[in-house]
Order: structure tokens, then C-alpha cells, then sequence
């Protein structure tokens, strides 16, 4: 069987850790262009809020922008630092028991990698969480958010019966695996945790432990 995981808020915590940090940087980012904060914590809680209504940080930074009256070009001159290095001693969780679980998986399956970014971060911060990239017999990174070519790139060898997808949101991981006929698996964290099911998702967990009882 072919297990194609996403990465952020599913194997990692990137809600709980990554995001939180980013979005406080673009924040003192924004303050130095000349964006008036007069309150940094309201406004930090703001645009976690919206982050969190958001399919991507970059959409929640853009109106965030908007609604305080800044200038558009901003987002393009504070984007390098969401997505440059993060701190030598910055670590990020996985999702609980996500490495015992790979390795698991990895025994008897074909596990690949399929995250949206941009690929020198996204590798980051699989190895901040002491992933191994070894696990995976592919690791595909498109740095929009369409992920059906990478998919279909992957799955040649393995009928569409034997395809599974484990993601945390729905439009972009689980619905082009959903028309292409594979099974789905909605994570339910950071992003997940608030939008709603769909009645064709076939599995809904809240941990990668429940994959146990999936894949066999
Ligand atoms: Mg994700």
C-alpha cells in the first residue's frame, strides 16, 4: 500500500509551535514598516484568529494587513521571514507518537511525503522534529498548494484501491485524493480541528495512533 502523508498538523505541531512563532515575527516585522500597533498583544491574538479561519498564514498576514490599513507590499517584504530559518535551538513537536507510528507503517508500506511550501523550510522543520527523511520513498514539496500532479507523479505502481492519503486539510490534501479514488484520512489538528467533515472522507482521527486500525 502507498501512504502519502502531509506534514504540517499532521506528522508535526505546526499550529502549536511553528505558526505561533512566525506570525510574532511578522508582527515586529510589520510594526518597523510603520504598521500602528498600539496594543501588540490584542493584535497578535487577532491575527492568530485569523490564522486560524485562514487556509494558509500567508492569506491570514494579507488581511491582516488590510484591516489595519497598512500597504499590500508589505506582505511581500515580511514573507522571507516566515519561511527563513528558524532558531538553532527552536524544536518542533510531531503530532503524538507520529515517529513510532512511521516506522510502523514503514515496514510493511510505501510512505511518501507530500507538503505545500517552500522546500528548504518545509525540510526544516522535518528534521527540527527529528523526523527521518528516510522513512519515505518519495518526498514531494509544491510550493503552491495544488497537490493532485504531485499524487499523481506518485502512484504509478499502486492501484487506486491501495492509495491512502492522511491529511489535515480538506481542500488540499484530501479532496484531489478523494477524485482521484484513493481512501481519505482527515486529521483533525490545527487547521482540521476547525473546519468542517465532508460526508465522503472515509476516516476522521484526532492521532495518527488511530491508523492502526486503518491500515493493517
Ligand atoms: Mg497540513
Amino acid at each position: 500500500m502507498l501512504i502519502i502523508f502531509d506534514l504540517d498538523d499532521t506528522l508535526i505541531d505546526t499550529s502549536g509551535y511553528v505558526v505561533p512563532f512566525k506570525l510574532k515575527l511578522c508582527l515586529e516585522q510589520l510594526e518597523k514598516l510603520g504598521l500602528l500597533i498600539s496594543d501588540f498583544d490584542s493584535a497578535y491574538l487577532e491575527l492568530l484568529a485569523l490564522n486560524a479561519k485562514s487556509l494558509r498564514s500567508r492569506d491570514a498576514v494579507e488581511q491582516f494587513i488590510e484591516l489595519r490599513g497598512g500597504d499590500p507590499l508589505w506582505l511581500h517584504q515580511i514573507w522571507p521571514a516566515m519561511v527563513s530559518p528558524l532558531p538553532d535551538d527552536f524544536s518542533i513537536p510531531t503530532t503524538p507518537f507520529a515517529k513510532e507510528i512511521l516506522e510502523e507503517l514503514a515496514v510493511r508500506h510505501d510512505l511518501a511525503l507530500v507538503t505545500a511550501g517552500h522546500p528548504p523550510f518545509q525540510k526544516e522543520k522535518l528534521k527540527k522534529a527529528g523526523i527521518e527523511q528516510s522513512l519515505f520513498s518519495n518526498i514531494l514539496i509544491p510550493e503552491d498548494c495544488i497537490k493532485r500532479p504531485a499524487y499523481e507523479a506518485l502512484c504509478k505502481q499502486f492501484l487506486n484501491s491501495q492509495v491512502l492519503v492522511c491529511g489535515d486539510r480538506i481542500s488540499v490534501d484530501l479532496l484531489p485524493a478523494h477524485e482521484l479514488g484513493w481512501t481519505t484520512v482527515h486529521m483533525r489538528w490545527g487547521r482540521g480541528l476547525l473546519h468542517q467533515t465532508e460526508s465522503w472522507i472515509d476516516y476522521s482521527i484526532s492521532g495518527l495512533r488511530e491508523l492502526r486500525d486503518i491500515v493493517r
